[in-house]
């Protein structure tokens, strides 16, 4: 292999010529705003950058700043993330940036050990942070970066994600980390992708091993646990005037604080009523599982359940979960 400032230095060159342009990105070293750089990069933690992209300008122009955001409602910020999934991220940049206007006078530290100290902030995040926001040497190691070093070391066993991490380390430039670190993601998003990787168009063609030996597509080796399946049952109480009853899920758990049609796992009616099963279903698929939901139907007066009666009307009032608008859509249709 190559000298590593070479390696680093053709992918910083490439990088200026072909960098994606995106609303939280500053190409030519730090971003100016910490704050964006945090948003984003919570956002775009199992999600993609398209979808990230219009979340993230509808975030900005509604929370333009950490005061903002600190003085915000939590169901406002709820409202904000909808669909993104994985809210208690949405919950812990609430706590953050409170915990940031209290303590830290509105401003984010630019030391590890501080950022760390947050809510919500882990190494990935503080990484990048120092990297995108401060042009500190931080390594930030994504699915991206494991792809491109995998193949450009043409690593062929499982994915060990401290030794590429190490590797990850000794290219990180010491001079523009900033512009590194956002250049190896471009390079795996746009050019070393998963499957047909457009090595002609790479700037690292000349070094990679995987190229060498036309090995691209087998690497990286990455073994997936599979996904559990489950099923459950959910509840869809209509009243006299067309309005459907809601609860807001307890505030500990998958999903908590946002708005539900009541479910469970288990086959069994909340309370006595004329309930009748339905063909309908909704499924969606979670980082661990699958799951099925089987809607129920029935219309009554009251409900002996804590929870209120919406017109679907006043559904985009409420901050649902990804699951429960599908569920929507089954009942709406
Ligand atoms: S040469 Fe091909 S496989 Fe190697 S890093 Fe570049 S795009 Fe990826």
């Amino acid at each position: 292999m190559k000298n590593k400032k070479e390696i680093s230095k053709k992918l910083i060159d490439w990088y200026y010529q072909n960098a994606r342009s995106l609303p939280w990105r500053t190409i030519g070293g730090a971003h100016f705003d910490p704050y964006q750089v945090w948003i984003s990069e919570i956002m775009l933690q199992q999600t993609t950058v398209k979808t990230v992209e219009g979340y993230f300008l509808k975030w900005i122009t509604r929370f333009p700043n950490l005061k903002t955001l600190a003085d915000a409602n939590i169901e406002e910020v709820l409202l904000y993330w909808q669909g993104l999934g994985y809210y208690t991220r949405a919950r812990k940049i609430h706590e953050c940036a409170k915990v940031l206007q209290e303590k830290y006078q509105g401003q984010f530290p630019k030391d590890r050990k501080e950022l760390l100290k947050l809510p919500g902030i882990g190494p990935y995040s503080a990484s990048s942070i120092l990297a995108f926001a401060f042009n500190q040497k931080e390594t930030v190691m994504d699915g991206n970066v494991i792809r491109v070093l995998s193949r450009l070391y043409g690593i062929e066993t499982a994915v060990d994600k401290n030794k590429i991490f190490e590797l990850a380390e000794q290219l990180t430039d010491d001079e523009k980390p900033a512009d590194y670190a956002s250049a190896i993601m471009d390079l795996g998003a746009t050019v070393c992708s998963p499957s047909n990787a457009k090595c002609l168009l790479c700037p690292w063609q000349e070094f990679c091993v995987a190229k060498q030996k036309g090995i691209q597509d087998k690497i990286p080796l990455i073994q997936k646990p599979e996904k559990k399946i489950f099923e459950g049952y959910v509840h869809i109480i209509k009243d006299e005037k067309g309005r459907f009853f809601i609860q807001k899920r307890e505030e500990k758990g998958l999903l908590h604080g946002l708005y539900e049609f009541p479910w469970q796992k288990e086959k069994t009616f909340l309370f006595e009523s004329d309930w009748k099963e339905t063909k309908k279903r909704v499924s969606h698929t979670f980082t661990h599982f699958h799951l099925t939901l089987h809607l129920i139907e029935t219309t009554v007066k009251t409900v002996p359940l804590n929870g209120a009666f919406v017109s679907p009307d006043d559904f985009s009032k409420y901050p649902f979960s990804t699951l429960m608008k599908k569920v929507i859509h089954q009942v709406l249709n």
